[in-house]
């Protein structure tokens, strides 16, 4: 609710909005933002960064601060039913009426029908609330959320080799790294503050970036370097790199006896680092350019580019291995995977999504009688494995679905399955903005977003701070947690205090949680987070607050079985489909500036004309098939008319198309990582043939 004072306005004295501090929504870097609500009615009338936000300390985008303002996005403002084939708007009493029935009727026959979608763009009070109701009411294993679809490989590396999840290093490591190796990620576009950090320390005398990526990004232009591996091959080349330091005798043999476990299974399955280099497509002066970065004090970020392939968790161990190899795990140095999603990193503390909240285990039965008994459900209610992931999910199709600020229609691979797995099922989406699956839905249910919620979010560096509301809502419109709990409550009596349960109690039941874990929240508070603006976990008492993880007094330890970090052995694998005859071009997909996860909040309502980046010689290769300056980009799974942008910065033989638009993920393949469930978006098989289509109008975006 705003708070407002005298001020003057077009020379007159009238009552003015205050300023509020929060932090922003639109990516994990986290800044803080100050944001103003309208003076009369709804709505953010201004944003700027907060100059007291220990995080940014005054910088935030212009993305961050628009869309924060004035998003792009059709609203949605009316809870809707689907009466007769058609969505009609109804009030909140029938919407919600109805949501219960449905979602009742399913778990009643079988909990695992019931399947949830959850979101890095929610509270961590909503993320933690969404996940009680899914695991310890329905108890079904068939819950996830769009943060698998970019993270989880990221994820998984860092349990397999820490046994613990979330990067070690901070921002505060930044401006004392000497290299910056970004590897499968564009944060210029991306992170755009973090990256002006990178750019600040790269200023300095002797200090470089070094970008690893198949297509020439504006991170790679704005670089010293610029390696391109070929699409899908950069296990190959982190090994090569490995292989060459070992090779030429630079490993840390201190650090790797004193913390480290497994390095002679690495050396046993060590590639020869030109045969290495060879397969990865590169020369062996950038295998050594690598190698050299890593005898410096070097920082290795790391984003979707390698996450999402069939060996992300492989790939994402091999970068991990090679800050062990040469004790790169210090302050200054240390693997850096950038998180998307602003609140990617709240919904892996918080959500029991991949781990119970504090990253308890979920198959340890203690841990699960612990959230049961704090839960106050039965245990054996609680799911003893953390499910198929969101594809999988979709793959075994449900009888219900609920779809919290996330768009599966636009944004899983494979998405014409993906419809029509949904037209099949009683599905309820709880969103801020219309969007595919709002189309398809059954009950569609009008939520608040950034600047009209009340709670905290948790940025890549693991820091937690206040998102505030500046505005009050249309009436049609409610809280997620608002949302959440009253479906909740409904469903199972007693899972919430109430329907309308304040932020703070929630936080203060998620943080209760963690107490005594690796990612112990416990020592944060409300009351802590509006003194000191935001606060890194782990945080076990008032006073604490973390660090660089587990360094400490030049020594390590890790919460491992043996208490070392773990080396990785994975090896190169063929890509789940390489190009052939019939197919011989490879479609990767990737961010486009400004561009926003599904695009509901950077492109408006229309999904505009699909643009394909590709290099003039591939499209000259296929003149005779173009018309109008188009063609039609078609895969094993679909196909779609694409505007041609001649790029060079794309490697000939490769179509790059964007993220956001619904069109991309028609043509995407559903094989995924086999230990962390992540999609391989990043390539598949494509060709190119005669434009089949007309192309949809442009939109202003
Ligand atoms: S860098 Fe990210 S968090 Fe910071 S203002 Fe921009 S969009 Fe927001």
């Amino acid at each position: 609710m705003p708070n407002w004072t005298i001020g003057r306005r077009n020379g007159a004295w009238v009552a003015v909005s205050d300023w509020v501090p929060t932090t922003c929504m639109r990516c994990a870097v986290g800044c803080g933002h100050m944001h103003q609500g309208a003076d009369e009615g709804y709505g953010i009338d201004a944003a700027r960064g907060d100059a007291a936000h220990p995080v940014s300390q005054g910088l935030a985008c212009a993305r961050g601060l628009r869309e924060s303002k004035a998003p792009d996005g059709e609203w949605l403002t009316r809870p809707m039913v689907r009466s007769g084939g058609e969505l009609r708007q109804t009030q909140w009493d029938v919407a919600l009426a109805r949501a219960v029935e449905g979602l009742q009727a399913v778990y009643q026959r079988d909990p695992d029908s019931v399947a949830v979608l959850g979101s890095g763009q929610q509270t961590n009070e909503a993320a933690y609330a969404l996940g009680k109701v899914a695991r310890g009411g329905f108890g079904t294993r068939n819950y996830d959320a769009n943060t698998t679809l970019c993270m989880a490989s990221a994820v998984t590396a860092y349990y397999q080799a820490f046994g613990s999840d979330a990067p070690p290093c901070t921002y505060a490591d930044i401006s004392d790294a000497d290299r910056h190796v970004v590897w499968g990620a564009n944060p210029a576009v991306a992170h755009p503050v973090m990256f002006r950090w990178i750019q600040q320390s790269a200023d300095e005398d002797g200090v470089e970036i070094i970008v690893v990526d198949p297509v020439r990004s504006e991170t790679a232009e704005n670089s010293e370097h610029h390696v391109a591996p070929d699409p899908g091959k950069d296990l190959a080349l982190a090994r090569a790199v490995l292989a060459r330091i070992v090779e030429t005798g630079r490993v840390d043999r201190e650090f790797v006896d004193e913390a480290t476990e497994g390095f002679e299974d690495l050396l046993a399955t060590l590639p020869d680092a030109a045969d290495a280099a060879a397969e990865a497509g590169v020369e062996m002066a950038e295998v050594d350019l690598l190698a050299d970065a890593m005898d410096q004090q070097a920082l290795i970020y790391w984003g979707m580019g390698i996450n999402q392939h069939v060996q992300g968790t492989e790939t994402a161990r091999a970068l991990i291995d090679l800050t062990l190899v040469t004790g790169n795990l210090r302050p200054g140095g240390g693997p850096f995977s950038l998180t998307g999603q602003a609140n990617s990193m709240g919904t892996r503390i918080c959500s029991s999504k991949g781990s119970w909240p504090g990253q308890r285990a979920f198959e340890d039965p203690d841990h699960r009688r612990l959230v049961a008994d704090h839960w106050d459900v039965p245990v054996d209610r609680l799911p003893d494995d953390t499910g198929p992931g969101p594809v999988g999910m979709l793959q075994a199709e449900p009888d219900a679905v609920w779809a919290v600020a996330t768009n599966p229609v636009a944004g899983m691979p494979e998405a014409d399955s993906v419809r029509e797995t949904l037209e099949d099922a009683f599905v309820v989406v709880q969103d801020a903005f219309h969007t595919e699956t709002t189309e398809i839905a059954d009950v569609v249910l009008p939520a608040a977003t950034w600047g009209e919620s009340d709670g905290t979010t948790t940025n890549m560096e693991r820091t937690i701070s206040r998102v505030r509301s500046a505005t009050d809502v249309p009436s049609g419109v409610r809280s997620d947690l608002d949302i959440i709990a009253t479906i909740g409550s409904r469903l199972f009596p007693g899972l919430f205090e109430s329907t309308s349960p304040d932020p703070s109690d929630v936080f203060d039941e998620f943080t209760a949680l963690t107490e005594g874990t690796v990612a112990d929240c416990s020592g944060i508070t409300y009351e802590r987070l509006d003194d000191s603006h935001a606060v890194r976990w782990p945080a076990p008492d008032d006073d604490s607050a973390g660090g660089y993880r587990y360094y400490d007094d030049e020594s390590w330890s890790f919460p491992t079985a043996s208490g070392r970090a773990q080396f990785s052995t994975g090896r190169q694998e063929s890509l789940p489909e390489p190009t052939d005859d019939d197919y011989p071009l490879t479609l990767t997909t990737a961010r486009e500036a400004d561009g926003y996860n599904t695009g509901v909040r950077s492109r408006g309502g229309e999904a505009g004309t699909l643009v394909a980046r590709i290099h003039p010689e591939t499209v000259e290769e296929h003149s005779g098939l173009v018309t109008d300056d188009r063609l039609t980009v078609e895969t094993r799974r679909g196909s779609a008319t694409v505007a041609i942008d001649r790029d060079e910065g794309v490697p000939e033989g490769m179509v790059w198309l964007p993220i956001h638009h619904p069109a991309t993920n028609r043509l995407t393949l559903s094989d995924r990582d086999p230990q962390s469930d992540e999609p391989n978006f990043k390539q598949c098989a494509a060709r190119l043939v005669a434009a089949e289509a007309e192309l949809p109008p442009a939109t202003a975006d």
